[in-house]
């Protein structure tokens, strides 16, 4: 029998084990069983390569519980280990520099267990005592034993063990009781092993006899050891993606499109993204990728391995360049980890591009769906964003599918402006911009409809994207100000007669809460509306952007800002203005007069002094000066409103624009329609 202190370093790592990897304490079993798997596999390829000439017929890995004894088994039928093995591989796990490294690390004990290959003393975190029974390949070898009760003091000796192979045999701790559980065993083995590719043994198969379940004689094994990403895409069908996508993500509905990953140089990757048919908000998880070693489940929080905006893909990869155990941290830095990740991006906007060629129709009918995937990638990722330029899909309110160069055609002839700008016009809602998006489509011009979670910002790298673009909403301005073809001007109003104009409408529009309009005169073409609400474009990007980001939050306070055109070329509107110009002249004009006078006074008096040097007497002439100014610009103001209020036409103009942009409603709503069949009398 041999007695001995386990390699100088672990006097520091049991601790570290215990203490740090308290959260964590399940994965024993992952690492026990892959160690297993590990001796399995090994023995399969001496045997390959004709140094082993044994059965490699019936290598498995077995799992069992002992309740009376307290006790977690895990055998396999792989290579086991020579005495002077366990000695070099289990004893001594000491390493050169690992001093070092234990202090750089011991806030982190995964990255230590995984780095340092201290797998098997995981087992320490829910075992007293450990110990090992192992038997070799190797021909005329002897049994041995090990055990260790967690110190760092071990024994070990020759026994007996008539099968190759290695039992490890866990005296689970009284606080870790659970592990004696057989559903806990159950759901550990479900997360971590699934798909291992060795069979994996635990209990027995079950009847149905006697009105009960009992066990058969057949082992029952857990895993699946071929799983599909495993395998060739060319061998799969349709339905074999989609029961698989089931079995992995319960509880959706089908996917929308898949992708076979399937890289074998720079690296290895396997795997298979699913981009889920998202119902609603919820449905959006960021854990639902799984990551695979070797078929050995490491992790579902795969930030880091996978670009950000994929994470809200499902699916599994499994990749041998991905460290087992390792910590987010240290996966996010490692730069085998990183080119995983960039060639995912290009695999996946390999495979869109594709799709969107080969089964463009397909493509269309869900780009609903999966847009928001396309568009997130689109403004996070500058890679993916130069490919999906090529895919992405944008639709117009006719509901027609355009690839983005095909669109750019489209409207190129009649939507350039003057200063050679294309213009993409929008809206973001069919029915509440219906008479903007009409005008627009009177004048030839196509409608995007932009209505998605994530346009606004889409817009604003698309502008950037599209060189010599802008994107303009439908609603933003009057239609011929949208897309301006030349500076031309029609006739405008006189003076006297635009501010007649002006505030005849300015008095009789509501006072909304944090809402205001600015009204002004245009001579558009008399085909065009009479009257027009429009909200600057600038503004109300701003407001939006806002939303998503928290800096800018100040826009958001902002009123919103209309302007209201009165179209002056429309016959309505010119009999209006010609009317009210009519019946407030001889009132309006003395009042002008008045106040033109009065202000030259205070002109003249204000330029006879420099700044600040201005007499008492003088300063109280101006005051009093400006008094008078004031009233008469409120009595004007209240001829004009008193004027206005009497005009049914006017109210009615208003409302229809306000009607127009969506804005009219409750009892301005009903006075309209109550206004609207009494001019009909
Ligand atoms: P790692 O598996 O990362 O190398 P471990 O501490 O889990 O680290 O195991 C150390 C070594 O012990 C393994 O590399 C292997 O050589 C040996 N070993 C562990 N478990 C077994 C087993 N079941 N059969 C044969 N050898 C084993």
């Amino acid at each position: 029998m041999q007695k001995g202190t386990i390699g100088v370093t672990t006097n520091n790592i049991f601790p570290v084990i215990k203490q740090y990897l308290y959260s964590d304490h399940e994965i024993f079993l992952r690492e026990l069983v892959s160690n297993a798997v590990d001796a399995t596999q090994k023995l399969r390829t001496l045997s390959g390569k004709g140094e082993f000439d044994g059965n490699v017929e019936d290598l498995k890995v077995r799992i069992s519980i002992n309740k009376e004894e307290g006790t977690l088994t895990v055998s396999d039928n792989g290579i086991g280990m020579t005495g002077d093995e366990v000695d070099r591989y289990i004893n001594q796990i000491a390493f050169s520099g690992a001093d070092e490294f234990l202090n750089k690390y011991k806030d982190n004990a995964n990255a230590i267990i995984g780095h340092f290959g201290l797998g098997f003393y995981s087992a320490f975190m829910v075992a007293e005592k450990v110990e090992i029974r192992t038997l070799s390949y190797q021909k005329d070898a002897t049994p041995v034993c090990w055990s260790c009760n967690g110190s760092p003091e071990f024994e070990m000796t020759d026994c007996d063990k008539a099968e190759r192979g290695t039992d490890v045999i866990l005296h689970i701790s009284k606080d870790e009781s659970e592990y004696l559980e057989t559903s806990r065993i159950q759901a550990l083995l479900a997360k971590y092993c699934k798909f291992l590719p060795v069979p994996v043994v635990f209990g027995k198969e079950q009847e149905w006899k006697d009105g009960k379940y009992v066990d058969t004689d057949k082992d029952k094994v857990i895993n699946d050891m071929e799983p599909m990403w495993a395998r060739k895409p060319s061998e799969l069908t349709d339905e074999d993606y989609i029961k698989f996508y089931h079995a992995i993500q319960p509880g959706m509905e089908d996917p929308l499109f898949w992708i076979h990953l399937n890289v074998d140089f720079p690296f290895t990757l396997t795997g298979i993204l699913y981009f889920p048919k998202i119902k609603n908000n919820l449905d959006i998880r960021k854990d639902r990728i799984q990551l695979y070693c070797n078929q050995v489940f490491v992790t579902d929080s795969v930030e880091g391995v996978v670009p950000d905006f994929l994470m809200l893909l499902q699916g599994v990869i499994d990749s041998p360049n991905i460290p087992l155990n390792v910590s987010r941290s240290y996966l996010q830095s490692d730069r085998d980890v990183k080119k995983i990740s960039a060639h995912i991006t290009k695999k996946v906007a390999a495979r869109l591009e594709e799709i969107a060629k080969n089964n463009a129709k397909e493509f269309e009918q869900k780009w609903n769906d999966i847009k928001i995937f396309i568009e997130y990638g689109m403004l996070s990722d500058e890679k993916f964003c130069d490919s999906a330029m090529k895919f992405a899909l944008v639709e117009n309110v006719d509901g027609n599918f355009y690839k983005l160069d095909d669109y750019k055609a489209l409207i190129e002839a009649n939507q350039t402006d003057k200063d050679g700008n294309l213009v993409y016009l929008y809206a973001t809602d069919k029915d509440v911009q219906y008479t903007h998006i009409n005008a627009a489509k009177e004048k030839g011009y196509d409608v995007l409809l932009m209505n998605g979670q994530l346009d606004t910002p889409f817009i604003g790298m698309l502008e950037q994207k599209i060189e010599k673009s802008r994107f303009v909403r439908v609603d933003s301005d009057v239609i011929e100000n949208l897309i301006r073809k030349d500076d031309s001007k029609n006739e405008e109003l006189s003076e006297f007669n635009r501010t007649i104009a002006t505030e005849v409408f300015k008095s009789q529009l509501p006072k909304l809460e944090k809402s205001e309009f600015f009204v002004n005169c245009a001579a558009l073409s008399p085909d065009s509306q009479a009257v027009v609400i429009t909200q600057n474009e600038y503004m109300r990007r701003m407001k939006e952007m806002a939303q998503f980001q928290p800096g800018m939050s100040f826009y958001g306070e902002f009123p919103d800002s209309y302007n209201f055109t009165l179209n002056t070329a429309h016959p309505v509107v010119e009999n209006v203005v010609n009317k009210a110009v009519e019946a407030l002249r001889d009132e309006i004009s003395p009042i002008d007069k008045d106040i033109a006078v009065i202000e030259a006074e205070i002109k003249v008096i204000r330029d006879q002094f420099k700044d600040g040097e201005m007499p008492e007497d003088k300063k109280n002439e101006v005051e009093g000066k400006e008094n008078v100014v004031k009233d008469l610009k409120q009595k004007r103001e209240a001829s004009i409103a008193n004027y206005a209020n009497g005009e049914d036409v006017v109210k009615q103009l208003i409302d229809i624009a306000l009607l127009g942009s969506g804005l009219l409603r409750g009892e301005a709503l009903d006075r309209f329609l109550k206004r609207s069949v009494d001019l009909l009398k």
